[in-house]
C-alpha cells in the first residue's frame, strides 16, 4: 500500500511538473530571429527571442533556445528589425459631434505607421474618446492605446470648441474638479487669451492635486514663472524661444502694458524682437534649469515646416487624403488661407525663425529636457496626417541635429517618462508592454527605416502588412 501511494505521489509529482512546465512555457506569441533595436543603448541585438504572454514581454532569450518556448504563434522576423511601438504625444480628435465617426477612423492610421500610443492634447469629443479607448482595451476596436487631457483650459472667448473657460481661482478650482472626474490624463492650458493670473493659477492648484499640466502660455508671462510653480511641460517652441531673449524682461513689460490699449502685443508680434534678442547665454542657463525641473518640451517640428511649406506645395495629390473624411478636409482650408494671406516678407520670417527654433532641439535634449515626439496631428491642422507625421517629426528631429537613436528616444521613451510609466514601456524586456514595431531596416543607420512597417503588435494583436493594408481599405473614402 506504502509503495503504491509512494508510486501515486511519485506519479503526481511527475505530471504536476511537467504541466507547470508546459503552463510555464506557454506564451501567446513567441517572435523569433529577431535583431532587437535597443533605442537607449544605440545599438542592435541580433538573435534574439521574444516570448510574449497577453500584453506584457516574458522573457527575451537567445535564439538558440526556441524550444524552451512553447507559443500559441510564432512569428519570424528574420532579416527584420524589432522596436518599441511609436508614440505621438501630441494629436487632436475634434470637430464637434457630426465629425466623431471621421475622427474614431482615424485610428488604424495611427497603427499603419506604427504608433501604438498617442497622447491627445485637447478637442470636443471626450466621451467618445474614451469608449474608443475601453473599446480598444478590449480588443474590439482596433487602434493606439489613448492619454487624454480631455477639454483644455482656456480665457475669455476660447478659439477651439469643447475648451473649458476660466478665469477666477473658483472657476479653475471647478474646472480641475471637472478634469478629474473624466479622469483626464493631465492637464492642457491654451492661450487664446488667457489672463496671466489665471494661467498661473491652473499651474499652482493642478500641481497641489498632483495634475500635471502643460500646453500654450500667454505671452504677458514668463517660462520659467510657470516652471517654479511646477509647469510640467511646454507643447511648441514659441514659449521656450521667448524664454531665451536676453530682454524676456522688457519685451514681457511692453506686452503687458499693450494689453489694454487698441493695439495689444500678441505671440505673432512679439517673434521678431525676441528673435533679434535671442542669447546663446541664457538660452544655456534655461536650458539646465529645465533640465532640474523634469521639464517636458513637445517641438512639433514637422507642423511647423508644414504649414510654413502650405503657399507653395501642391497638396491635391497626397495618397493620404484618401483615408481623410471630406469634412476634415473641408477644416483644412483655413490654414491654407491664413497661409496665402501672409505677405512674403512674415513667410520669410517664419522660416528664419523656424531654422532657430529646429537649433535649439539638440542643445535642449543635450542639457537634460526630456524632449518628446509629437505631431499635432487632427483637423484643423492641414495635411498632418495621422502616423505618417509623426514619421515626420522623428525625420525632423533628426534633421535638428539629433542622432536616429536620440529622435526615437523621442518617440519611444520619452512620452512614458512624461505620463510616470517609464518602467513599462520604451524597451523591449521582461515585464514590458508587448507593444512593438518590425521594421524591414535599421532605423538606428538610417532613420527612414521607420517608414518601411512591416508588423505591428498592439494590444494583444499582431498586424501584419497585410492585415494593416486591411484595415487601412475599410477607412478609405
Ligand atoms: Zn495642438
Amino acid at each position: 500500500m506504502k509503495r503504491v501511494l509512494f508510486a501515486c505521489l511519485t506519479l503526481c509529482i511527475i505530471q504536476c511538473s511537467a504541466f507547470a512546465q508546459t503552463r510555464k512555457t506557454a506564451y501567446s506569441l513567441v517572435v523569433k530571429n529577431a535583431t532587437i533595436v535597443d533605442v537607449a543603448g544605440n545599438k542592435t541585438i541580433p538573435h534574439r527571442l521574444i516570448a510574449i504572454s497577453g500584453d506584457t514581454i516574458k522573457a527575451v532569450d537567445d535564439d538558440k533556445m526556441l524550444a524552451k518556448y512553447k507559443a500559441a504563434r510564432y512569428l519570424d522576423a528574420h532579416g527584420k528589425y524589432v522596436m518599441p511601438g511609436l508614440w505621438d504625444m501630441h494629436v487632436h480628435f475634434r470637430g464637434g459631434n457630426a465629425m466623431i465617426a471621421d475622427n474614431k477612423a482615424l485610428l488604424p492610421l495611427f497603427l499603419a505607421y506604427g504608433v501604438t500610443t498617442v497622447r491627445e492634447c485637447g478637442g470636443d469629443m471626450t466621451p467618445a474618446i474614451l469608449s474608443w479607448r475601453r473599446d480598444i482595451g478590449q480588443g474590439l476596436l482596433d487602434g493606439p492605446h489613448i492619454y487624454t487631457s480631455g477639454p483644455k483650459l482656456d480665457g475669455p472667448k476660447p478659439t477651439w470648441a469643447g475648451s473649458l473657460e476660466v478665469q477666477t481661482p473658483e472657476q479653475i478650482s471647478k474646472a480641475l474638479d471637472s478634469l478629474q472626474r473624466i479622469p483626464s490624463d493631465f492637464v492642457k492650458i491654451y492661450d487664446s487669451k488667457i489672463s496671466r493670473e489665471a494661467y498661473l493659477e491652473i499651474i499652482a492648484q493642478a500641481h497641489k492635486r498632483g495634475l500635471k499640466t502643460t500646453g500654450h502660455m500667454p505671452f504677458t508671462t514668463k517660462l520659467t514663472d510657470g516652471a517654479a510653480l511646477g509647469l510640467n511641460g511646454s507643447e511648441h517652441l514659441y514659449y521656450v524661444f521667448k524664454a531665451c531673449s536676453a530682454q524676456e524682461d522688457s519685451i514681457t513689460d511692453a506686452i503687458i502694458k499693450s494689453q489694454d490699449t487698441p493695439r495689444p502685443i500678441g505671440l505673432f508680434a512679439a517673434l521678431p524682437a525676441l528673435y533679434s534678442t535671442y542669447s546663446d547665454a541664457k538660452a544655456a542657463g534655461l536650458f539646465k534649469y529645465l533640465a532640474r525641473q523634469n521639464f517636458t518640451i513637445t517641438p512639433t517640428l514637422y507642423i511647423s515646416k508644414t504649414l510654413g511649406e502650405i503657399k507653395e506645395t501642391d497638396h491635391s495629390r497626397d495618397s493620404l487624403l484618401a483615408y481623410i473624411s471630406p469634412q476634415i478636409q473641408a477644416t483644412y482650408q483655413g490654414r491654407v488661407s491664413s497661409a496665402k494671406r501672409a505677405s512674403d516678407e512674415s513667410t520669410q520670417f517664419t522660416k528664419k525663425f523656424e531654422a532657430k527654433c529646429a537649433a535649439m532641439v539638440p542643445q535642449m535634449y543635450k542639457a537634460g529636457i526630456n524632449i518628446i515626439a509629437g505631431s499635432d496631428c487632427g483637423a484643423y491642422n492641414s495635411f498632418v496626417y495621422p502616423g505618417e507625421s509623426i514619421h515626420g517629426e522623428i525625420k525632423q528631429l533628426v534633421a535638428s541635429g539629433l542622432s536616429p537613436a536620440e529622435a526615437l528616444t523621442t518617440a519611444t521613451i520619452n512620452g512614458s517618462k512624461f505620463m510616470g510609466v517609464s518602467n513599462f514601456y520604451g524597451s523591449l524586456q521582461p515585464g514590458r508592454c508587448a507593444d512593438m514595431i518590425v521594421l524591414d531596416d535599421n532605423p538606428l543607420r538610417d532613420i527612414n527605416a521607420i517608414d518601411r512597417v512591416d508588423i505591428v503588435i498592439a494590444n494583444k494583436k499582431v498586424y501584419t502588412r497585410a492585415d494593416l493594408a486591411a484595415l487601412l481599405k475599410t477607412v478609405k473614402h
